[in-house]
């Protein structure tokens, strides 16, 4: 995005890139996120500390490393979150950062298939397309949501986010709409632009505190290049505050720890992380209508194909969610939809697995805006390094609380008329307690941000116009500034923020 919008200004722009380029076929169909996500070639796998408060376990972080990063490899659903967590960014301190300031940028990025309205944009370079996939199976789970209570809800990115309904995709002409593909590859033809894959950025070079350069591995040759108006960096929301970290803008006495000299003390930098973390149930359909099933039909399988193939529908043009909603458990005391529902006609264990041998149907609950605050720090010098990463799921008790009500909205979702008689026994959770399921068997749903808070007060690691504290010619632009996580999948929110970084840097 930046890289486009830079260039198309007549910047000279120089765009490094540690992963490869992203000419591979399963990148670009959407239903190939169930390859591509834990494919070393395209994804760098993060692993996080073992913490008592989600089992002692490590969870696997996987990140794109490749053209278009991690919305190369997501599960392509394009959700904006709440009007409100915009105007909780701008009363934290983000100026400018209101809902009603930030929606032009969602529009002016936007290519939706329904065309212009008061909240969507049909001339920008990011397609956006309806859910293309009927399951009668999903169309009941929406109607039991809505015996339930839950409203019906024909756009989540509209009025409100609140209800139950079908997800829109970043999908166009039937492939994926990566920001590499969207944004990048029309503007490589530029001559002011020039994109280096496979070279890793170590370090930002500063002389006193103003960025002048970057330096970078490539093979196995370092090399510097110099800015002469300034350094951004977009690495998301794990490795931009590494890469502070490693230039010398962070923690001082963890700097100190590791050698790094000290460009300015930034305590926050790798502090205030968020992740949506969700809990998934599962029921086995008395019916063999399950995508479990479908693709042990070589049948089925071509028919899919055809479908895709002719009509650009069907289920390989879905990625990680087909419909799904938002709720309010009973402990949503700012009268805000606190948790997100993500359905699918299929089971698994976990994305890219092969999908179960019974007929599975996925109902996952995942709090939107959970108070528990993680945190990331290098441990070592060596760029190459991966940091250690705390997420500190559930510590707060709020967020157990909100989990396990979500889990029984869910359970009780299954049980109204328009569900109760397609399915015959609950898989999961099963006999475990809620709580205790939630926290030995959930996981992330890829959400990381805010390591480099944006904010008004001097703490914040970057400030309004998303330029670094303490330093000079330097801004982070990606998913790492948000204030905090949006209430929904945050892949919109970040090319958001990447349209309005590029008109800031451009005042
Ligand atoms: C598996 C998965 C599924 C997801 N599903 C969805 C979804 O369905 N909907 C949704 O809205 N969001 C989804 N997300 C989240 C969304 O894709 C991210 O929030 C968004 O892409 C973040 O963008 P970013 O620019 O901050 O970082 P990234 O997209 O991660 O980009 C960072 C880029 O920087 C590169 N980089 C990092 N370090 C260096 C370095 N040292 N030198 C050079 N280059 C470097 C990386 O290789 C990468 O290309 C998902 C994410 C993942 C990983």
């Amino acid at each position: 995005m930046l890289a486009n919008r830079l260039s198309a200004a007549g910047h000279r722009v120089l765009l490094l890139e540690t992963g490869g380029s992203d000419r591979n076929f399963w990148i670009h169909l959407p239903v190939g996120y169930f390859k591509t996500i834990y494919d070393a070639r395209f994804s760098r796998l993060f692993d996080t500390e073992p913490q008592p408060s989600s089992g002692s376990r490590n969870i696997l972080w996987p990140r794109g490393r490749v053209l278009g990063g991690s919305s190369s490899i997501n599960g392509l659903i394009y959700i904006r979150g709440q009007h409100a967590d915009y105007d909780d960014w701008a009363a934290a301190g983000a100026t400018g950062w209101d809902y009603r300031s930030v929606l032009p940028y969602f529009k002016s990025t936007e290519n939706y298939a329904g065309g212009e309205s008061e909240y969507h944009g049909a001339s920008g370079e990011l397609g956006v397309s309806d859910l293309r996939n009927d399951h009668p199976y999903c169309a009941a789970w929406v109607e039991a949501g809505t015996q339930f209570g839950l409203p019906f809800n024909a756009d989540f990115n509209a009025a409100t986010e609140y209800g139950v309904g079908a997800y829109q995709l970043s999908i166009k002409d039937g492939w994926r709409s990566s920001s590499a593909r969207a944004f990048l590859r029309p503007a490589m033809r530029r001559e002011n632009l020039a994109v280096l894959t496979g070279a890793h950025v170590s370090r930002v070079l500063f002389e006193g505190t103003r960025a002048v350069g970057v330096e970078w591995r490539e093979g196995g040759t370092l090399r510097q290049a110099r800015a002469s108006r300034e350094v951004i960096l977009s690495a998301g929301a794990i490795q931009s505050p590494q890469i502070l970290q490693l230039s010398g803008v962070g923690p001082a006495a963890l700097l100190r720890e590791h050698g790094i000299a000290v460009v300015a003390d930034a305590p926050q930098v790798g502090e205030n992380l968020q992740d949506h973390y969700q809990a998934r149930t599962i029921v086995r359909l008395k019916k063999p209508l399950s995508l479990n099933d479908d693709v042990r039909n070589p049948l089925k399988l071509a028919q899919m194909g055809l479908q895709w193939l002719l009509a650009n529908r069907g289920p390989l043009t879905v990625g990680a969610g087909q419909v799904g909603g938002f709720a309010k458990t009973r402990h949503a005391g700012d009268g805000r939809a606190d948790m997100q529902f993500n359905v699918m006609p299929l089971s698994v264990d976990k994305p890219g697995d092969p999908l179960h041998d019974y007929s599975g149907f996925t109902a996952s609950a995942c709090q939107c805006r959970p108070l528990s605050r993680g945190r990331l720090r290098i441990r070592s010098s060596d760029p190459l390094a991966a940091p250690r990463i705390e997420p500190n799921y559930l510590v707060e008790e709020h967020d157990r609380k909100v989990l396990v009500a979500g889990l029984e909205m869910l359970r009780e979702i299954y049980r109204q008329p328009a569900f109760r008689d397609l399915w015959d026994a609950e898989v999961l959770p099963g006999d475990d307690g809620l709580l205790e399921f939630a926290r030995t068997k959930g996981g992330t749903v890829f959400h990381p941000t805010s390591t480099c808070r944006m904010g008004g007060d001097a703490g914040a690691v970057v400030d309004p116009q998303l330029r670094v504290r303490g330093v000079e010619g330097l801004r982070v632009i990606d998913a790492s500034v948000m204030p905090s996580v949006i209430s929904a999948n945050t892949n919109a929110a970040t090319i958001m923020i990447g349209e309005k970084g590029a008109a800031l840097l451009q005042v």
